[in-house]
């Protein structure tokens, strides 16, 4: 009997284990490392300086890794691959400017919010679109899987451009050589991206009318709540100190 007992909690503690993707103790996909997918190509929040990436999120992120005695490793993905990477356990935490969607929430789960984002459109100085209402019937360029490309793929009826008006590019700054070159007639993109790429490209301006207003937050797999939770721990405290605001004032305010 006993040894049946013995022999049903392994095999349950084997399906429990199974699929995690990390240690079986270990809080992280890698012992005492916080893996981190982002994909940066989003100035000021996720970019390179060198072959470093640097901004918002990698600042926020080493401040929580330091809270929670880990190493933060960052790993540079396609935006899209971020959430499928961490529901498979390959990567710890998803940060990259992400907006909190319910379609999201049925995959990932998410911490605090910790910034707002709003979506804008990016034209040429010289362009016919003048509000966003003149966006319609115009060939929209998005960054693949992002919150911009769900809204201008959507139908007309929901309010989006209809499919077979958006181009989709693998990042911001590929959205916005395609504005240059006259591929699409304008990029929707978030707010602070969108003046970092503005303020790199004469020519370019964004409109005064704003798309749609977000809030970013930290993903995490759906089983990982113990992780979630320090996060969080992390976060409040970084809000609570001025910490997560001096980072935004480094990279935005003081500008
Ligand atoms: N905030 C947008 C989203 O979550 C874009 C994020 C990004 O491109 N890094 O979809």
């Amino acid at each position: 009997m006993k040894k049946i007992l013995a022999l049903l909690i392994a095999v349950v503690m084997i399906f429990a284990f199974a699929g995690c993707g990390k240690d079986d103790n270990s809080l992280t996909v890698t012992e005492g490392k916080l893996t981190m997918a982002t994909n940066a190509e989003f100035p000021p929040y996720e970019y390179y300086e060198g072959d470093k990436v640097i901004g918002i999120d990698a600042e926020v992120a080493a401040l929580i890794a330091e809270k929670l005695g880990l190493e933060l490793e960052i790993v540079d993905v396609a935006f899209d691959s971020i959430i499928p990477g961490v529901q498979q356990g390959k990567y710890d935490m998803g940060m990259a400017g992400m907006t909190v969607t319910n379609d999201r929430k049925e995959k990932v789960n998410f911490s605090d919010n910790y910034a707002k984002g709003v979506q804008v459109v990016i034209v040429k100085e010289d362009s016919a679109i003048k509000t966003v209402d003149d966006v319609a019937g115009k060939k929209v360029g998005v960054q693949q899987g992002t919150t911009g490309d769900i809204y201008a793929s959507d139908t007309v009826e929901n309010g989006g451009y209809g499919e077979e008006n958006v181009t989709k590019y693998e990042n911001g700054a590929l959205a916005v050589e395609g504005l240059k070159n006259s591929k699409v007639d304008c990029v929707i993109i978030d707010n602070e991206p969108a003046k970092a790429y503005v303020a790199a490209n004469p020519g370019l301006k964004i409109l005064d009318t704003e798309y749609a207003n977000e809030d970013y937050a930290i993903c995490f797999a759906k089983e990982n709540t113990e992780l979630q939770k320090k996060v969080n721990d992390a976060l409040k405290e970084l809000i609570a100190d001025g910490s997560l605001q001096r980072v935004v004032d480094k990279y935005i305010s003081a500008k």
